[in-house]
């Protein structure tokens, strides 16, 4: 147990807060002088997170479970800290570069989910990578841009794309994004995290095959 001081008060809580609910940081976070009993069994601690590159204000909620006349003296439990940002997923530079608007749309999603939007947040990352697939199609067949624009996902990856790796789990990427669209579920044993999974490999072999593109080129024999 921990003691926290408040003006001629002192709480006693079951941990400090440990991580900004800002840049995410694991912090010691400063306490500030301003706190406030917002009802008899909730007390907001103001604190500053000292991460130089962020240095944002928060709260700590603290609330005792039973409320009693005497609450700002009892145990208290963190509740959260406030504001939670929601936070960006890692995106490979190479990929970023790629298809910004996949970038733009998987993130987007990301925050869904993250925001317990779980009914559309599915949809969001089968249009991410509709995007994704297409702009590396693009990429690869810039000629045949007006066409791969227009045809549907699963044909794009059947006709422009090459590499096994990067076909077979975009297909798959497919398969369980139109799940997450369509009333009735084809694939019943697999879920959203399935997608991100394959989704998440294509990025990487999308990377992998576009450096090993760009070493082979930079670095060609002569
Ligand atoms: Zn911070």
């Amino acid at each position: 147990m921990l003691q926290i001081q408040l003006d001629r008060n002192s709480v006693n809580v079951n941990s400090l807060p440990n991580q900004c609910p800002v840049c995410k940081s694991k912090i010691s976070a400063i306490q500030t002088s301003v706190h406030s009993k917002t009802r008899s069994n909730c007390i907001e601690i103001a604190y500053c997170c000292p991460n130089e590159e962020c240095l944002s204000l928060f709260i700590a909620r603290y609330e005792t479970l039973k409320p009693t006349p005497t609450s700002i003296n009892g145990f208290c439990t963190l509740i959260e800290c406030v504001p939670n940002s929601l936070g960006k997923p890692d995106i490979v530079e190479e990929v970023a570069e790629l298809s910004p608007l996949f970038c733009e749309i998987f993130t987007e999603s990301y925050q869904a989910e993250a925001l317990g939007m779980e009914q559309i947040c599915g949809i969001g990352y089968r249009k991410a990578l509709e995007f994704l697939i297409k702009d590396f199609c693009i990429y690869e067949h810039p000629a045949e841009e007006t066409k791969i624009k227009e045809k549907a996902l699963a044909k794009c990856i059947n006709e422009y794309i090459d590499d096994s790796r990067i076909k077979q789990c975009s297909y798959r990427a497919a398969w369980l994004g139109n799940d997450e669209a369509h009333y009735v579920r084809k694939w019943t044993d697999k879920d959203i995290n399935d997608l991100k999974i394959l989704i998440k490999l294509s990025v990487l072999w999308i990377q992998s095959h576009l450096l090993t593109a760009s070493y082979s080129s930079s670095m060609s024999r002569t």
